[in-house]
């Protein structure tokens, strides 16, 4: 029997055995190898992102297709993948679509359910189902761990699908963490003129290897971006700080009618937002959340060894609690199935 990692409670996970999946029209059951934990799991895990119980967290994922259920193609099975997170009419191939769906919106699908976080069991387990028009193969070069970063890479690529940023434009990343980090990488990928905030020297360090031009605490951060900036201020402000006050850091970062890229999901409300300074300085806010995974796994085949060790330690199933508890200072934590 597959077993699973459920969250019972904030802050507690059981190892229990479940009943074999089986494959219903326009789904697939996978049989999962490695699962990233990232902030969304850890709001989760604390209870932060409220969500009914018990359920299975784990949306970043590789594994082997096991099954597919009818109207999904056969070849799927034994290949190797990974899928995106939001189970769609589209991606289930139901009719009628939804209005989000007939719109362009598919992300937004109004029937949807959202793997490991809304209303549909996730990839800390030994199998988990998903809709068959989720699925990506993963290209032969790229390690299965190193391919679980397919999902926070397209993540970190939709940042800039919504906010295009131009070659020499300052972009301000707040918060260079797990997410924030693959934002930077990408950032300067794009040619733009990164400058990375964190309390942690550590991350400082690392963002500058993985493109930042700069990088400083927070309590410097103003002047610096200033100086960069002929005193304007930065014209993206990109918050991956995974608090509910990195909005208001951000706004002290950026240039008028500027932009900042609200990429935090920490579950909880921002408070004490200076809204007369959003309003006067003309500041655009844009949210941005699921992105695409082809490029993505385009970016994972080049860069993909250089991507590597952003991933600091494995741990089996059965850590899946302490892996969420001490994810937060670990970086990049993937649960691996078969590791013992
Ligand atoms: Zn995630
Ligand atoms: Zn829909």
């Amino acid at each position: 029997m597959p077993r699973i990692a459920q969250l019972t409670a904030p802050g507690h996970i059981e190892i229990i055995d479940h009943a074999p999946l089986t494959a219903s029209p326009g789904s697939a059951i996978i049989q999962v190898k490695h699962a990233g934990i990232c902030g969304t799991d850890l709001a989760l895990f604390h209870g932060d992102y409220p969500v009914p119980l018990p359920h299975v967290c784990g949306h970043e994922f590789t594994g082997i297709v096991k099954e597919v259920g009818s109207g999904i193609d056969a070849n799927w099975v034994g290949k190797t993948v990974t899928a995106e997170i939001n189970n769609t009419c589209i991606a289930y191939g139901r009719s009628p679509l939804c209005a989000a769906c007939r719109n362009g919106l598919s992300a937004h699908c109004l029937e949807r359910t959202v793997t490991g976080i809304v209303q549909h069991g996730g990839a800390f387990a030994e199998e988990v189902k998903v809709a068959g028009g989720t699925l990506h193969a993963i290209p032969d070069n790229i390690d299965p761990v190193t391919a679980t970063l397919a999902e926070p890479l397209a993540a970190a690529l939709q940042t800039f699908v919504l906010s295009p940023a131009q070659e020499g434009d300052t972009v301000v990343v707040l918060g260079p963490g797990r997410l924030g980090i693959l934002i930077v990488f990408i950032a300067a990928l794009k040619g733009l003129n990164v400058i990375a905030v964190s309390r942690s020297s550590a991350k400082q360090n690392r963002a500058l290897k993985y493109g930042a031009q700069k990088a400083c605490a927070p309590e410097s951060a103003e002047t610096l971006i200033k100086e960069n900036t002929e005193g304007l201020g930065a014209k993206f402000v990109i918050d991956t700080t995974g608090h509910a006050d990195g909005i208001s850091q951000a706004l002290q970062c950026v240039q008028p009618r500027g932009t900042i890229c609200c990429k935090t999901t920490c579950g909880l409300p921002a408070t004490g937002l200076d809204m007369t300074k959003l309003v006067v300085d003309e500041v655009r806010l844009q949210g941005s959340r699921c992105g695409p995974f082809e490029p993505a796994l385009q970016i994972l085949k080049t860069h993909h060894e250089k991507l590597r060790p952003l991933i600091t330690a494995t741990r089996p199933l059965e850590e899946t609690q302490p892996a969420l508890e001490s994810a937060s200072v670990e970086d990049k934590v993937v649960i691996d199935m078969q590791c013992v």
